[in-house]
């Protein structure tokens, strides 16, 4: 029940301001954001790559409202590159972005807008000898994102795209995504979605994932595997032997701060195992998503409000 009433909140400027203006929130924050600043998160970088894993960093926004912010957004990812250029991870350290931090979601030529905008941080992307996976973001922004990608994929091949399995349309996304040779990140979801689009139960949910999982094995996609569900973890490594894939062919993906022990374990074995990391000041959103994927992260954060 309380997944929905959070992923509401995420979407309120009131709880927003309320939430990010209070320093109580700021210690539970950290657990999922490696920080405010560019530095903070290259630090968090050298540890995760120290430790044998890769990562796909995210610069925080989303939903822009006018074009300046998609200036600020787009000088932040040019910035971000620079650090990375300069610690020479090349693709161990990609980019993850979201084309409503671009634009896309602006009245009048959003989805063109967002190309042109976002073009720049590919070809910097391309220099620093890395590349980029577009965000998916809810479902009304599905079809603007993939046909950004289609048109930026001319130009920058291995750009990748993420796709929720609790999405109805998402199998066959995977079929021409795979067709294509597409570098594809398959995820279960993290938005309030209505019934006419998506699937509600957790298990049906988790159903799709294995039937895309599947189309992206036996496709041409590079799947990348964006789950802390240690049951899919399990299939997807027997899918991948069952394809012939080594493992170059796939990767693992997790986020900051969940499941760490797995990431190592994974790593360990030999995986690539890239870590989702977000910095940025602009947290709300993501962190309450994280709060309503799990409820036991409410519980953690309502005791560090209480404690102190
Ligand atoms: P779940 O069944 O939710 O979780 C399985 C287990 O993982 C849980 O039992 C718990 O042990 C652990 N776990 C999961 N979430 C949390 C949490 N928040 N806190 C603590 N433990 C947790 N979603 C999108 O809609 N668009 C995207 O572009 C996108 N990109 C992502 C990129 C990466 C690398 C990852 C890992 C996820 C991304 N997501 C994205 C989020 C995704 O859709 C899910 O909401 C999220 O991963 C939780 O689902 P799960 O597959 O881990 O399975």
């Amino acid at each position: 029940m309380l997944g929905p009433v959070l992923l509401a909140a995420a979407r309120s400027d009131a709880i927003r301001r309320a939430v990010s203006a209070t320093p109580l929130t700021r210690p539970v924050v950290d657990r999922f954001v490696a920080g405010e600043r560019l530095d903070q998160s290259l630090a968090a970088v050298r540890e995760l790559t120290g430790a044998g894993l890769a990562v796909t960093l995210d610069h925080l926004g989303e939903d822009v409202t006018d074009k300046g912010q998609v200036t600020q957004a787009r000088d932040a990812y040019l910035a971000l590159l620079e650090g990375l250029r300069a610690e020479g991870w090349g693709q161990r350290a990609e980019l993850s972005l979201k084309l409503s931090a671009f634009g896309l979601r602006l009245p009048g030529g959003g989805e063109e807008f967002a190309l042109r905008s976002v073009e720049p941080v590919l070809a910097a992307a391309e220099e620093a000898g890395t590349m980029v996976t577009l965000d998916m973001e809810d479902h009304t922004a599905v079809d603007g994102t993939l046909a950004v990608l289609a048109a930026l994929r001319g130009r920058f091949p291995r750009t990748g795209v993420a796709v929720q399995s609790y999405l109805f349309r998402t199998e066959d996304d995977c079929r021409a995504l795979a067709a294509a040779g597409c570098r594809v990140r398959l995820v279960k979801g993290a938005y309030r979605e209505p019934a006419s689009v998506a699937y509600q139960d957790k298990r049906q949910v988790d159903l799709a994932y294995v039937r895309a999982l599947r189309i992206l094995f036996t496709g041409g996609a590079h799947p990348m595997i964006a789950t802390h569900d240690p049951r899919l973890i399990a299939i997807a490594e027997e899918l991948a032997r069952r394809a012939g894939r080594d493992v170059d062919g796939y990767e693992f993906q997790m986020l900051y701060g969940i499941r760490t022990e797995e990431q190592l374990r994974l790593a360990r074995a030999g995986h690539t195992m890239r870590v989702y990391v977000p910095y940025g000041t602009d947290w709300y959103g993501y962190f309450m998503r994280r709060l309503a994927e799990r409820p036991a992260n409410l519980g953690f954060f309502a005791r560090s409000l209480l404690t102190r």
